[in-house]
């Protein structure tokens, strides 16, 4: 126990669905962990949602990012409403505050818990245990580009995506300073067959920062290759480093087949500490089953863990961790998208004990 308490200010954006159903889990695991740890943390909530913009026109108010910027981090539920076109909550509320603080990593880890059904078991020669690090707001996802001819048969659309040097070399310094802290390997994800411009300016990079880091080995992939082998032999791999587009969709296929999008984690993060980081489960706001009392509380609660490595508490942060291991390892309680029938409350008052 420490004398001492440290404060951290949390904002909290339930966000729709099942959003509001995993954070309360999240927080009640974070009060209990920081209990023990002397952390003591103080909540602000905001209603920011698809059930907002239904509302009042829009996800979040004009000053929105203002009222966030001095708070120590963001712990995000899921937004998504049905009728509500996924690009205006994307557009909205998370672009926005990916873009606005600086939040360029997007840091996805991905395990094969023991007592989990995974597809993966059976391929994994090996403890599956790695971290897609995603570039989180350049490369494919730009506003450039149009639409020309409308309706005409020479109609066409362009999409430019942008790679710059400063973004680029900043996201791959911190994959290779992760891979340097974790197993020492790292793998790029290309595909400068196809993509002939930015690519190989993308390749080009990888070789000049892999030159600053002598400890870390490294490959690169082509990105089809490599889906097939996230899939074929997931134990390889240890840090993954992939652009926009590349790393949205491996970080995606590699939650769904650890066992369940219920259990996967993600952080954006401003490496810097300049901005609040913003940490969120994987999964959406899961209409077909909000307000039942059933969603899986791991992906939001193994998210506040990352949230506590990032704050400066890696000791409490594995509390966290290994408790999810130990509830999934030794106990058979499981939420009905793991294949059983407890509650949200049921499945976090077993994870609490066991923390
Ligand atoms: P969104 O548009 O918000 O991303 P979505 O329907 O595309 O929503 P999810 O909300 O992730 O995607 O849901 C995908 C499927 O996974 C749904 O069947 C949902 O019930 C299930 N699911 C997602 N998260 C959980 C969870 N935490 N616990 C249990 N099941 C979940
Ligand atoms: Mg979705």
């Amino acid at each position: 126990r420490h004398d001492r308490t440290t404060r951290h200010h949390i904002a909290l954006i339930p966000g729709d669905g099942i959003g509001a159903e995993v954070l309360p889990p999240a927080r009640q695991v974070l009060d209990a962990v920081g209990a023990r740890h002397g952390i003591g943390f103080s909540y602000a909530s905001y209603d920011w949602s698809c059930e907002r913009y239904l509302r009042e026109g829009a996800m979040m108010p004009d000053d929105g990012l203002d009222q966030l910027r001095d708070k120590d981090a963001i712990l995000l539920g899921a937004v998504g409403y049905p009728g509500v076109p996924d690009h205006v909550s994307l557009w909205g509320l998370l672009i926005p505050i990916r873009r606005g603080f600086r939040q360029y990593v997007n840091l996805r880890p991905i395990r094969v818990f023991e007592g989990v059904e995974s597809p993966l078991r059976a391929a994994a020669a090996g403890d599956v245990d790695f971290v897609v690090v995603r570039e989180n707001v350049e490369g494919e996802y730009s506003e450039i580009g149009g639409r020309l001819n409308r309706g005409n048969p020479e109609e066409m659309a362009v999409q430019e995506a942008v790679f710059t040097r400063a973004g680029v070399t900043r996201v791959l310094d911190f994959a290779f300073e992760l891979a340097a802290r974790r197993g020492g390997t790292l793998t790029s994800a290309t595909k400068s067959n196809g993509i002939v411009h930015t690519m190989p300016f993308w390749d080009e990079l990888v070789a000049e920062r892999a030159a600053a880091h002598p400890r870390v080995s490294w490959d690169q992939e082509h990105i089809d290759a490599l889906a097939a082998k996230f899939v074929l032999d997931p134990a390889r791999f240890d840090v993954v480093v992939a652009s926009n587009l590349f790393g949205d969709i491996l970080s995606d296929l590699a939650a769904a087949v650890a066992g369940s999008i219920g259990i996967a984690p993600a952080a954006n993060l401003n490496p810097e500490r300049a901005f609040p980081s913003m940490f969120e489960p994987v999964h959406g706001s899961a209409p077909d089953i909000a307000g039942r009392g059933i969603a899986n509380p791991l992906g939001a609660i193994w998210s506040a863990a990352m949230m506590l490595d990032h704050l400066g508490h890696p000791e409490a942060a594995k509390d966290v961790t290994d408790a999810i291991a130990a509830l999934l390892a030794k106990t058979d309680v499981r939420t009905a998208d793991l294949g059983g029938g407890a509650t949200t409350a049921e499945f976090t008052g077993t994870l609490l004990e066991l923390l």
